[in-house]
């Protein structure tokens, strides 16, 4: 679908993190957006600031129910779901169930309007991955039964269950597989890295390490996300893709430059490893490029510089948990 013809979208998951930033993006092109949400990790706060402008309407709901919207809809963006490890931890059933249930009814939504679904899937979909960087093509390392299998296993099933209904059923999907991703708006209690990181040093508590802080993540500006999940609904590309930045750190370079960027002397200490915490995670990205044209183009100095910004102007004092 291109552009142009994108009329209506429906953003599951609209009043979180990554979803506030899509729901922004779609009004700036013009796109009506439902936003529907039941506030389990995101909140209402979120999209205060659209809420009564022309062209987006917030709907309180669970997605595991049938989701139903009268206006014609072009576009379901799937993205309701715990999605860090403090919160799918916390809500364990209430994670498979939106992958599974939440992801039947967007999918049966965009297949009653003859809408294209795009799935926010995960790089948790690798699991501890043997393969390295991670391609579209490899089939993961998950621990079934592990704890982090709630969302792992819910996003593997969620893919499953799309590309069935493309397959049997003839759905117009397309499934990105999304690698860590920050920006403003994370929750400075969400266990992720950057944001702890940042509420630490800001506070000039310890910053906490998992480990010995050798294992990596890479990291990816959330506008820049959100232009690969656009890109991706632009396109007719089923996917899976992966969106994320190439730019590969261990925990403790990025703890390092959280404290420089912050201006904070908040000293480094390490605490322990989460189970099934994946070692390695860098994103081959070549078919982002190719099929959509799509590459990260925000710096990491940059964004964490805005991140940074944003959690100065918001953040009050609390207690450090270790990330995760
Ligand atoms: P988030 O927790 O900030 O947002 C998820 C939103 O979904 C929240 O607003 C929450 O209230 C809502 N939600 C959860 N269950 C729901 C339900 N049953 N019904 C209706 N709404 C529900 O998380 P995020 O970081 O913005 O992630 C958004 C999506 O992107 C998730 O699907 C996540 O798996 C995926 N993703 C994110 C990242 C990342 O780094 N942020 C990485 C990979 C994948």
């Amino acid at each position: 679908m291109t552009q142009g013809q994108m009329r209506r979208a429906v953003v599951t998951g609209g009043a979180g993190f990554v979803g506030s930033h899509l729901c922004e993006r779609l009004l700036e092109r013009g796109v009506d957006v439902v936003c529907v949400d039941n506030f389990a990790t995101g909140s209402p706060d979120n999209v205060r600031h659209l809420c009564g402008r022309a062209g987006f309407r917030l709907i309180e709901a669970d997605v595991t129910r049938p989701v139903w919207v009268t206006e014609h809809v072009d576009l379901v963006f799937h993205l309701a779901s715990a999605a860090s490890p403090v919160d799918y931890l916390r809500l364990p059933v209430e994670t498979l169930e939106a992958g599974s249930l939440g992801t039947r009814n967007a999918l049966r939504l965009a297949r009653a309007h003859g809408a294209r679904l795009v799935l926010a899937s995960t790089s948790e979909v690798y699991g501890d991955p043997l393969e390295y960087p991670q391609r579209e093509t490899y089939w993961g390392n998950v621990n079934p039964v592990g704890p982090r299998s709630v969302y792992d296993e819910a996003k593997r099933y969620a893919e499953s269950l799309t590309m069935a209904h493309h397959r049997d059923r003839g759905a117009d999907v397309g499934i990105a597989r999304i690698f860590n991703c920050y920006g403003p708006r994370m929750r400075p209690d969400d266990g992720r890295a950057v944001p702890t990181f940042i509420r630490q040093a800001l506070a000039g508590e310890p910053v906490t390490v998992a480990g010995d802080g050798m294992q990596t993540r890479s990291i990816c500006y959330v506008d820049d996300t959100v232009r690969g999940l656009l890109a991706l609904a632009d396109s007719d590309a089923t996917g899976p893709v992966n969106i994320g930045s190439a730019h590969e750190l261990s925990m403790i370079r990025l703890a390092e430059l959280v404290r420089t960027l912050t201006g904070s002397d908040s000293p480094i200490t390490f605490v322990g490893r989460p189970q099934d915490d994946p070692r390695f995670r860098r994103p081959d990205t070549t078919l982002a490029a190719e099929l959509l044209g799509w590459r990260p183009e925000v710096a990491m100095d940059e964004g964490l510089e805005r991140t940074i910004a944003w959690f100065r102007e918001r953040l009050g004092t609390g207690a450090s948990e270790p990330p995760q």
